[in-house]
């Protein structure tokens, strides 16, 4: 479906079609009624079609629940064995480490450098555009509950931020076993904020908060 005099969620560009927030392919087949979509132009839809494939891989692996784990047995590794997918199983596997989680030998890959930056970012301007009908601005920041950096400690950071979601106000849901949401405006001493919790498969969370610092304090 093409959208009619509409304009791109994140650029303000003419929309050629719209984008499902989050991605679809985080829904198994079954599961992707009533999905959120936005109306996007084709750079910030089908530009994303890659970043989506390996953002899936990364939650689904980490996910703690029966719904997330199907999905990604089921699904997504399935996914990995076809023709056209070699470069993301290529990419998956090269960053593959030996790791020691609660004394146990696991393994731990890497995701790519900007992926959960521009996932997370993308989570935002599209529900914050779902929910107000304009862009989000401001400096956006961060933080993930299992994705982590290895030089950043942000537990401090979600335990602040996880104090501001009872003001928040409850998301869309369309299957909380796979997505759920709390979003809403923030005061912050800098300006007006806006922010976002979303958990994939009841355990995977992303804050994003973004700030649009005012310019001309009084
Ligand atoms: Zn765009």
């Amino acid at each position: 479906m093409r959208p009619n005099n509409l304009h791109c969620y994140w650029c303000g560009n003419p929309a050629t079609s719209y984008d499902h927030i989050p991605p679809k392919g985080f829904y198994s087949t079954k599961l992707r009624n009533n999905l959120i979509k936005v109306p996007s132009c084709m750079e910030h839809n089908s530009g994303f079609h890659c970043l989506d494939e390996r953002m899936r891989f990364y939650v689904q692996a980490v996910a703690e629940n029966s719904v997330g784990e199907a999905a990604f047995a089921d699904a997504t590794l399935r996914g990995l064995l076809k023709p056209e997918a070699p470069g993301l199983l290529k990419k998956i596997l090269v960053s593959m480490r030996p790791a020691l989680a609660d004394g146990q030998l696991g393994v731990c890959s890497s995701v790519q450098a900007g992926d959960v930056e521009k996932f997370s970012e993308r989570l935002a301007r599209g529900l914050h555009f779902w929910h107000y009908k304009t862009f989000l601005k401001g400096k956006i920041s961060l933080a993930n509950t299992h994705i982590v950096h290895p030089n950043v400690d942000v537990r401090p950071a979600i335990v602040a931020l996880e104090e501001m979601v009872p003001n928040l106000k409850t998301g869309d849901i369309t299957n909380d076993q796979v997505f759920r949401y709390w979003y809403g405006k923030t005061v912050e001493s800098n300006g007006e904020g806006f922010l976002l919790k979303a958990v994939f498969y009841e355990s995977v969370g992303f804050y994003v908060m973004s700030v649009e610092v005012d310019e001309h304090p009084i």
